[in-house]
C-alpha cells in the first residue's frame, strides 16, 4: 500500500499544570538542568544547576514567503517543484512503478520523535506536529537569479525529476520567472555606483513580493552558486556601520552579503545555503542591532552528513579515526562552478572542521590539537549531472594497534538532497521567530540570539554566536532541536534511560 504521509497528521496535548494553552499562545513553565563544571588538573566537581524559566510560543501560523537567491537553479528549481507537486498530490509512473509526490528527508515532514510510552506502546509523531508550524505546501515561492529562464525550462536544465512528473509540473512552473540579480565576475573589482543601487533594488524586490502575495513573513534564502571567500577588510565588512558606509559608496562587498545586508534591513531572516563567508562580521553586528535572524552556513546534505553520524560513532565508540579522505565528483553546474579554484577552496575550508568537535571530545584517543588526516576532494564530471558521487575512506586505529578500514559508496541526485533541508530551515527559522523566552525573574521574554544556532542540525559549517561552541555531532544536534520543542511544551529533555522497562 502507498504510504499516505498527510494522514499521519496528530493534534498533541500536554496534560500538565506547568502547561498552558491560550487563544494566543503556548506558555510553559519548565526547569532547564545544566552542570556547572571545574577542572583542576584531574580533579573535576560538578554542581547541578537548574534555571526556571518560560516558554512562549505563538500558536498563530502566518503566511511564509520564502524568496531564493539563485532561484533558477537546480535546487531552486526542485524545491518549488517539488511543494507544487506535493500541494496538487501529483503521482507518476516511473519503470519502477507509481510514485506520489513527498517530503522524504525533511526532518521536520518525514522523521519522528518519540513522545513517550502508554497502553498503545510507544507513540511516535512527526516533529511537525510538535509545534504550530508552516506547512510546506503552503509556502510561497519567490527570487531572483542571474539567468533569465523560467522555471519550467529550468526544471528540465537541471535534469532532476522524471520527464512524466515534469510534463505535468511545467503549466504550473513556466509562468515563474526569476526576478533579475546581481553579478560581479569579481565582486572586488566591480563597478561601484552599480552596487548601492543593487541593494535597493534587492530592498524594492522584497517589499513588492511581500505586498503583491499577500505573505505575512519572508525568508531570504541563499542557493545561488557559491562564492570565493571574501576578505575581512577593517574600515569596510567589520562592522554594521562600515558594512553600511561602504555599500553606500561601492567598496568591496559580495552579492551574497548585499542579499543579506537588504534582506536584514527588511527585518526578514537571512540564510546561507552555500559555504562562502557572507555573514562578515559588520553583517552579524547588523543582524543583532535589528534582531533578525541569520542562520547558515552551507546545506549539509550528503557526504559531511554521513561523517556528523560515522564520526560520531567511531569515536564515541572509542575507535580513533586516523585518516577521512572524501572525493566527489557531480555534473551539475555547481559542480562545474566548484572546479574552479577560489570556489573549491570555500567548500573546502566548509567541508574542513566537520569533525573537530568530536575529536576534541576524547582526550584518551586525541592529544590536544591532533586531528585525523581529513582531505576533500570534488571534481567536475558532466555526465552525472545532479546525480552526485561521493566516495568516502575513514581509517580508523582499533584495539591493540589494529585497523580498521570503511570506505563507502554514495550515488544520489543533490538537489533532492538539498530541497527538503531548505525547507526544514525556513521553517525551523520562522517557528524560531514565534518563540520566546523568559528566564525566571526577569521581566522581559527575550527572543533567541540573532545567530540561530539551533540551524546547525541542517548546516555543514554551523554558524554560531561568537564564543559558544560549534556542534557538529549529528545526533547532539537532532537532539537540541527536538529537546527545545519539547521545552516549549513543558516536556523533558529526551532521555532514553527507559527505567520503567529496566527494574524488576
Ligand atoms: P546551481 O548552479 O544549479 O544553481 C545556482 C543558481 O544560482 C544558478 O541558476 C545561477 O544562475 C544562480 N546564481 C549565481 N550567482 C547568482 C547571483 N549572484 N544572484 C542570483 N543568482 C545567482 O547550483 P545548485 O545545485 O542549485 O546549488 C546551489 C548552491 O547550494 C551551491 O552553492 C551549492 O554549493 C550549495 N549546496 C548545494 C548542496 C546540494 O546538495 N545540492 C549542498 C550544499 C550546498
Amino acid at each position: 500500500p502507498a504510504l499516505d504521509s498527510a494522514a499521519m497528521s496528530f493534534n498533541i496535548d500536554v496534560n500538565s499544570p506547568n502547561v498552558r494553552y491560550t487563544d494566543t499562545h503556548i506558555e510553559s513553565e519548565y526547569e532547564y538542568q545544566t552542570s556547572s563544571v571545574h577542572k583542576e588538573g584531574n580533579r573535576v566537581t560538578v554542581t547541578p544547576r537548574t534555571t526556571k524559566m518560560t516558554f512562549r510560543t505563538t500558536r498563530r501560523v502566518p503566511k511564509l514567503g520564502v524568496m531564493l537567491v539563485g532561484w533558477g537553479g537546480n535546487n531552486g528549481t526542485t524545491v518549488t517543484a517539488a511543494v507544487l507537486a506535493n500541494k496538487l498530490g501529483l503521482t507518476w509512473r516511473t519503470k519502477m512503478g507509481m510514485k506520489k509526490a513527498n517530503y522524504f528527508g525533511s526532518l521536520l515532514q518525514a522523521s519522528t520523535v518519540c513522545l513517550g510510552s502508554g497502553p498503545e506502546g510507544e507513540v511516535n509523531v512527526p516533529l511537525r506536529d510538535i509545534l504550530p508550524m508552516v506547512h510546506p505546501n503552503d509556502i510561497v515561492f519567490d527570487g531572483w537569479d542571474i539567468s533569465s529562464m523560467d522555471l519550467g525550462s529550468a526544471m528540465e536544465r537541471a535534469q532532476v525529476f522524471d520527464w512524466s512528473l515534469q510534463e505535468q509540473l511545467r503549466p504550473h512552473m513556466s509562468g515563474l520567472k526569476p526576478r533579475p540579480s546581481i553579478y560581479f565576475p569579481d565582486f572586488i573589482a566591480a563597478n561601484q555606483e552599480d552596487r548601492a543601487d543593487n541593494m535597493e533594488q534587492i530592498r524594492a524586490d522584497i517589499r513588492d513580493f511581500r505586498e503583491s502575495s499577500g505573505v505575512d513573513k519572508v525568508i531570504v534564502l541563499w542557493t545561488a552558486n557559491t562564492e570565493r571567500f571574501c576578505d575581512i577588510i577593517p574600515g569596510v565588512n567589520d562592522t554594521a556601520k562600515n558594512l553600511l558606509a561602504a555599500i553606500k559608496t561601492g567598496a568591496a562587498v559580495s552579492p551574497s552579503t548585499l542579499f543579506a545586508v537588504a534582506s536584514i534591513l527588511e527585518g526578514c531572516a537571512y540564510i546561507n545555503g552555500s559555504p562562502q563567508n557572507t555573514f562578515v562580521p559588520g553583517a552579524i553586528e547588523l543582524a543583532v542591532q535589528k534582531g533578525v535572524f541569520i542562520g547558515g552556513d552551507d546545506f549539509k546534505s550528503g557526504q559531511t552528513k554521513i561523517k556528523s553520524v560515522l564520526v560520531d560513532f567511531l569515536v564515541s565508540s572509542g575507535i580513533k579515526p586516523k585518516s577521512i579522505v572524501s572525493y566527489n565528483h557531480l555534473g551539475n553546474n555547481d559542480g562545474k562552478n566548484l572546479s574552479a579554484p577560489e570556489q573549491f577552496r570555500s567548500k573546502e575550508i566548509s567541508k574542513s572542521n566537520v569533525v573537530d568537535d568530536m575529536v576534541q571530545s576524547n582526550p584518551i584517543l586525541y592529544l590536544p590539537g591532533e586531528k585525523p588526516d581529513h582531505c576533500v576532494v570534488i571534481k567536475y564530471v558532466p555526465y552525472v549531472a545532479d546525480s552526485k558521487r561521493a566516495m568516502d575512506e575513514y581509517t580508523s586505529e582499533i584495539m591493540m594497534g589494529g585497523t580498521n578500514t570503511i570506505a563507502l559508496h554514495n550515488t544520489c541526485e543533490d538537489s533532492l538532497l538539498a530541497s527538503p533541508i531548505i525547507l526544514d530551515l525556513v521553517i525551523l527559522t520562522e517557528l524560531c521567530e514565534r518563540i520566546a523566552v523568559r528566564p525566571q525573574g526577569e521581566e522581559d521574554f527575550q527572543s533567541f540570539h540573532s545567530v540561530l544556532a539551533l540551524l546547525s542540525f541542517l548546516c555543514k559549517a554551523p554558524l554560531v554566536p561568537s564564543g559558544t561552541p560549534v556542534i557538529n555531532a549529528f545526533f547532539r544536534q537532532r537532539a537540541s532541536i527536538i529537546n527545545i520543542m519539547r521545552a516549549c511544551l513543558g516536556l523533558p529533555p529526551q532521555n532514553h534511560m527507559l527505567l520503567e522497562h529496566k527494574l524488576q
